[in-house]
């Protein structure tokens, strides 16, 4: 059983929070604040070059997990790593998968009850339906300030699309995310259209994989709340 009462690190001297430094929505807000903490490494825990100067964010469960992030910290990475940590609350890790699912692109999960068909089993299946809740607005200013541009809520779902689909495709094919950014992947998209824009390896690997993973595993998890006398086997394999 894993002590998650006790967050404090004796590796980290604890910093209070910088204003600005984290910017973002208020459920996101509150979830970094949860499940981050602003620190300093205690100079008996340095290794050579680093300096007790530097701040760091750290995982509210590094004690266990030893996850620390630099600046400029990514606020994806950090949702991220809070999904599958397993040395924070359950609950923190919940309201970390909810934030990622509601931000993985269309299309939305929906769940099909087959109980009254011929098949044995339960399906999921794609609802192909446009989130009316996108608003086609884009903040293009590296701070969030002046520059910003509006594009129409059509050629945001367009994007969103491509995009979903791009990496659908780069799943299920086994292909290294890499290849986002070969010129010869450039040099197709271009072709296929001028002005779309293929999502980078990054932003494949680190949020729109990641997003769509969680969604998918909350659609598992009803999915299984919503099955009776349900029975889970496992065949042995090394987890
Ligand atoms: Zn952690």
């Amino acid at each position: 059983m894993k002590n998650l009462g006790n967050t404090t690190d004796p590796d980290y001297d604890d910093q209070p929070e910088i204003k600005n430094k984290r910017k973002g929505g208020v459920w996101l807000h509150l979830l970094l604040l949860d499940g981050s903490q602003m620190c300093k490494k205690v100079s008996s825990a340095l290794k050579p070059g680093e300096s007790e100067d530097t701040i760091l964010v750290r995982c509210i469960g590094s004690k266990g997990c030893g996850q620390t992030w630099a600046m400029p910290w990514s606020k994806q990475h950090i949702v991220g790593h809070l999904v599958k940590c397993g040395f924070v609350d359950a609950q923190l890790r919940q309201h970390a998968r909810d934030l990622l699912a509601s931000q993985a692109i269309r299309p939305e999960i929906k769940l099909t009850d087959m109980k009254t068909s011929n098949q044995a089993s339960h399906v999921i299946e794609e609802d192909a339906s446009c989130s009316e809740s996108e608003a086609g607005m884009v903040q293009m200013g590296k701070k969030g300030g002046k520059l910003t541009a509006f594009i129409s809520k059509e050629k945001k779902q367009a994007k969103e699309k491509c995009d979903y689909h791009i990496m659908k495709f780069v799943v299920c094919s086994g292909i290294p995310p890499t290849v986002a950014d070969s010129n010869k992947w450039k040099e197709v998209i271009n072709v296929l259209h001028p002005f779309y824009q293929s999502p980078s390896s990054s932003t494949l690997s680190s949020t729109l994989i990641v997003n769509e993973a969680v969604k998918i595993s909350l659609a598992i998890d009803k999915y299984l709340l919503s099955s009776c006398k349900l029975t889970i086997t496992f065949d042995g394999g090394k987890i």
